[in-house]
């Protein structure tokens, strides 16, 4: 998918002013690219023609450089069908035991996922128990026994309750009898007793969608009322994937999707497919065998990852920084009317952290070392920081900071769980920023003749 898209977009490089033959080239060159990914073909339909009609319309012919415009069209759009540009974190329940159940095709991942989900949960110290709820293979249950033990995580299994506790597994083995609505159900009430707050219970997947397996996964669900339901989907099944997609979306309606096997050579083919047909929000990824393959889901960065190359990504940074020079051309507008408040302050961390991702694509292309330095002084935590003391102003006060007092300080340092000084902090930053930003504005009026900023 990558080089095709590379490809797609070679001639556009160069050119200043586009034609419409010259999009439409693109177009079809994206188009053939997507498809020879395993990207379903309405999916593409779909994604072909939002893109062409934007990138016919003003935002591009009135851009510096159309060519980088349509590039960064390209990667907002598939930003946007791989998840509105937002991760979507786990739904956790209000009462414990959350409960995850997992469904998908035999092989897809399940098993693997369940350990993987185990052992992130508790490092992150929630105190979860794997169920084994897949009575339909030989040894399933043992595996999932394996895996608890591997991650350090007690599995509830059929018939003795819990066969491992803290890691230690007894086996169980061939174990293949039982009823696994009811393990699912006994398994909630042990759960609750024994006051595990995460239940992840594994299931049947047969080989092919199947009408009996999804109506046990049906029935495990409506017993157990699933927080969430993950779909497991192997990211290698190819043009499969929507139609085993749209089979688990409407046998058990899940709530979200995992991709596995993103080790592969699979480069996204699956994830826009399975995203756009179902319209469910992908959470995870898994990308190893190990314990620790296992990552969030990013949206964004699963878009640059199918526009994997140098000079693709180079292009939408430079894409992206003309749009933010716009963002800040805004702003200076806003300050030279007085007008520039705290959540004017808050837009621009958040196109500050949309350099998350790009800041560690940026340090693998040679060359962006002089970038590297400044991109690495981005906290996250910081920024995390910073926009919390923000929400947790009124929004009279993000206009107008200076009526922040003393006693509106503590206010906002309890409220947003931080300290009176880290807030006295942001102020003072946020002063000088402003000054600066004056100082900016002001040069620019005087036609940049230095000695007349502010
Ligand atoms: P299940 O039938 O859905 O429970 O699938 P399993 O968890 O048993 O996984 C099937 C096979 O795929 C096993 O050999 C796993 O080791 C392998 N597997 C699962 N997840 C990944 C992954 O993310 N990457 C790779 N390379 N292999 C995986
Ligand atoms: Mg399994």
């Amino acid at each position: 998918l990558t080089d095709r898209l590379s490809n797609a977009f070679k001639h556009l490089k160069s050119k200043g002013k586009l034609s419409e033959a010259d999009i439409d080239g693109t177009i079809r060159e994206i188009r053939r690219a997507l498809l020879d990914a395993d990207v379903s073909l309405e999916v593409v339909r779909s994604f072909t023609g939002r893109v062409r009609e934007r990138a016919l319309g003003e935002e591009v012919s009135q851009a510096l450089n159309p060519a980088q415009q349509v590039v960064k069209i390209v990667n907002e759009e598939l930003t946007a069908i791989l998840g509105a540009g937002v991760d979507r974190p786990l739904n956790f329940a209000k009462n414990p035991p959350t409960i995850i159940m997992l469904a998908g095709l035999q092989g897809a991942g399940k098993t693997t996922l369940a350990g993987k989900l185990g052992y992130w949960l508790k490092d992150a110290g929630h105190t979860p128990l794997l169920v084994a709820a897949d009575l339909q293979r030989p040894n399933a249950v043992t595996q999932l026994q394996v895996v608890g033990e591997r991650a350090g995580v007690p599995v509830y299994a059929p018939e003795k309750g819990v066969q491992s506790d803290g890691g230690e597994a007894v086996a169980a083995p061939g174990q293949t009898t039982g009823d696994p609505v009811k393990v699912a159900r006994d398994s909630i009430e042990f759960a609750k007793r024994k006051l595990y707050d995460v239940v992840i219970i594994d299931t049947a997947g047969r080989l092919g969608v199947d009408e009996e397996l999804m109506k046990q996964a049906r029935d495990i669900r409506d017993a157990v009322h699933p927080n969430e339901i993950l779909f497991v989907i192997d990211a290698m099944i190819g043009q499969d994937a929507v139609k085993t997609a749209k089979a688990f979306d409407e046998g058990v309606d899940f709530t979200g999707v995992v991709l596995s096997k993103l080790d592969g050579d699979a480069r996204g083919g699956a994830a826009l497919s399975v995203a756009s047909v179902t319209g469910k929000p992908i959470l995870f990824a898994s990308t190893g065998e190990g314990l620790k393959d296992f990552e969030v889901f990013h949206p964004d960065r699963m878009a640059s990852r199918i526009l994997d190359m140098g000079d693709i990504l180079t292009l939408i940074e430079q894409a992206q920084k003309q749009f933010d020079e716009e963002q800040a051309r805004e702003a200076a507008s806003k300050m030279s009317e007085g007008t520039f408040g705290l959540d004017d302050f808050l837009e621009q961390l958040q196109q500050v952290r949309k350099l998350g991702p790009m800041k560690n694509l940026l340090g693998m292309i040679p060359g962006m070392a002089a970038h590297r330095q400044a991109l690495e002084q981005l906290d996250e935590h910081e920024i995390d920081r910073t926009e919390a003391i923000i929400r947790s102003m009124t929004p009279e006060e993000r206009r107008n900071p200076k009526i922040i007092d003393g006693s509106r300080r503590a206010r906002i340092a309890y409220g947003s769980g931080n300290t009176v000084s880290a807030v006295n902090g942001l102020l003072e930053r946020f002063e000088q920023a402003s000054k600066m930003m004056r100082r900016m504005t002001n040069r620019a009026g005087m036609g940049g003749i230095p000695g007349f900023g502010g």
